[in-house]
């Protein structure tokens, strides 16, 4: 039941906690059964444009703004741990696709998030993305997907802050920017996903590839939750082969 108006049991919550549906602003839930069944379901292929040379093919659940980045705003800046149970879902919906696209066959399934800066997962408290892939790794594994959620990169380096930078100058930003953990030796026999939860110029997923693979684990795609319709070309899922702009 949605409840319309709000069922006491929202209301109660909304006493309790304070909140309100991230999206539509309704007394309650973080996320009222509304909002939470119109998030995507499916992944999509999502070059962004230009593509980093290179680039492992990247889906996305669907565009960077309305509910999708409310719920990653939310969840990422305000800490509403409970949406990491929704983005996981779209997350892990995304990656099911992706893998179907690539032809997998059922071998295990890596997702490495790429990693939030230290000072601000100390900051907030929190690891937004691990969170996310954590949540969508339980999605995939009831659907009889072996996927785990594995924290594979960490930062390194210095890194400026990419708003306001151009596609070339967040890469240059970007380069060693990362490093991968020592792989343990049965990550070598499953797929590897970079996940993120938003795929902007595809520079930070490109680093996290680079760093992977300069670990010897090779990438086979990236998955996001949204990408930024500004710069993504979100085409459709069955207009493959994977050969983007960057290839
Ligand atoms: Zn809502």
């Amino acid at each position: 039941m949605t409840g319309d108006p709000p069922s006491l049991s929202d209301a109660g919550r909304d006493l309790l906690l304070g909140s309100a549906c991230v999206g539509c602003a309704r007394p309650g839930r973080v996320l009222c059964h509304p909002c939470a069944a119109s998030l995507p379901r499916r992944g999509r292929v999502s070059w962004p444009s230009p593509t980093p040379p290179g680039l492992a093919v990247p889906f996305a659940g669907g565009a960077y703004d309305g509910l999708l980045k409310a719920l990653v705003n939310a969840h990422k800046e305000h800490a509403v741990l409970a949406l990491a149970i929704p983005l996981g879902r779209v997350l892990g919906d995304v990656v099911r696709d992706l893998l179907a696209a690539l032809g997998s066959s059922g071998e295990p399934v890596l997702l490495v998030p790429v990693p939030s800066r230290g000072a601000v997962v100390r900051r907030r408290g929190h690891d937004p993305m691990l969170r996310v892939t954590r949540a969508a790794a339980v999605r995939l594994r009831r659907t009889g997907v072996h996927a785990t959620a594995r924290r594979l990169l960490v930062p390194a380096g210095r890194v400026r802050d990419q708003a306001g930078l151009g596609a070339g100058q967040r890469a240059a930003n970007l380069a060693g920017s990362m490093r991968a953990r020592r792989p343990r030796p049965g990550d070598r026999r499953g797929l590897v996903i970079v996940v993120d939860d938003v795929l902007t110029t595809g520079s930070t997923a490109r680093e996290a590839q680079r760093a992977l693979e300069e670990a010897g684990l090779p990438v086979a795609g990236v998955a996001a939750v949204a990408a930024t319709r500004r710069l993504g070309r979100v085409r459709d899922g069955g207009s493959l082969p994977f050969s983007g702009p960057g290839h």
